[in-house]
């Protein structure tokens, strides 16, 4: 089995139709989400109302919490917080339904399911450094562990020969094939579809194919002029259309 692992979609529809669109060419069959459905983008209900169709497996992010207002909005910066606040006033009772009953960490096979960190998901901490993730090790029991959160794209590794960890925000790791090592465990960034910031504007996701036993780093180009214009439209922050171009 093949899996679409997706993460940080922020409500960015175009984005979201293009990687998709890319997974189903890539015939991965079971889609995966780690939350941050909403947030920055003008598209939140369509774009949970999709991934709650196709997702096999959700769980929520942050910034779900603060469009249902379970966490303060006043820990967000200027523009998160005018987004958040804006998709709140977009949910009808069945999305905050559905978002409310997402849990915040979940498993699948071998592989644990998380927004932020396995460590307390509630804190959303981030995992940035090596250190970062080489630390989380001891917080989940399966042999992976898929994170989004930092919206960068990275896997950690450790085992017996020790830690390794490739951040996997440069071309060189687009489609690149990373295969499992036996007496390895993992954990695995697949950074952000909606709101990449590692310089490459493209939508970022990965395939897990559970049979070969391996991650691929996946870019899609997406209209993310079309995304910019409609975040503008309905009057949010420009930084956040701005963004989108550049990829930070
Ligand atoms: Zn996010």
């Amino acid at each position: 089995m093949r899996y679409a692992v997706l993460s940080d979609v922020h409500g960015n529809l175009e984005a979201l139709s293009a990687v998709l669109a890319d997974a189903a060419s890539e015939r991965a069959l079971g889609l995966l989400c780690l939350g941050d459905a909403v947030g920055y983008g003008a598209d939140p209900a369509p774009c949970i109302e999709l991934l709650g169709e196709r997702s096999l497996l959700m769980v929520a992010g942050n910034h779900e919490h603060g469009a249902l207002g379970l966490l303060d909005v006043r820990w967000f910066n200027a523009a998160a917080r005018a987004a958040a606040l804006w998709t709140r006033g977009r949910l009808g009772a069945d999305h905050q339904n559905f978002l409310t009953g997402l849990p915040l960490a979940s498993t699948l096979g071998e592989a644990t399911c998380v927004h932020a960190s396995p460590r307390r998901p509630e804190e959303w901490d981030y995992l940035l450094s090596a250190e970062d993730g080489f630390q989380a090790f001891g917080d989940f029991a399966t042999r992976l562990c898929f994170v989004g959160h930092s919206h960068r794209p990275g896997v950690w590794s450790l085992g017996s020969s020790g830690p390794a960890y490739e951040d996997l925000a440069g071309p060189a790791f687009h489609d690149r094939r990373i295969p499992f090592h036996d007496g390895r465990r993992y954990i695995i960034n697949v950074g952000s579809v909606g709101q990449p910031r590692d310089r490459d504007p493209r939508a970022a996701y990965v395939l897990w194919d559970e049979d070969k036993r391996s991650v691929t780093l996946r870019r899609v180009t997406y209209d993310h002029k079309a995304a910019a214009a409609k975040i503008l439209r309905v009057g949010l922050p420009r930084a956040l259309a701005d963004r989108l171009a550049l990829g930070v």
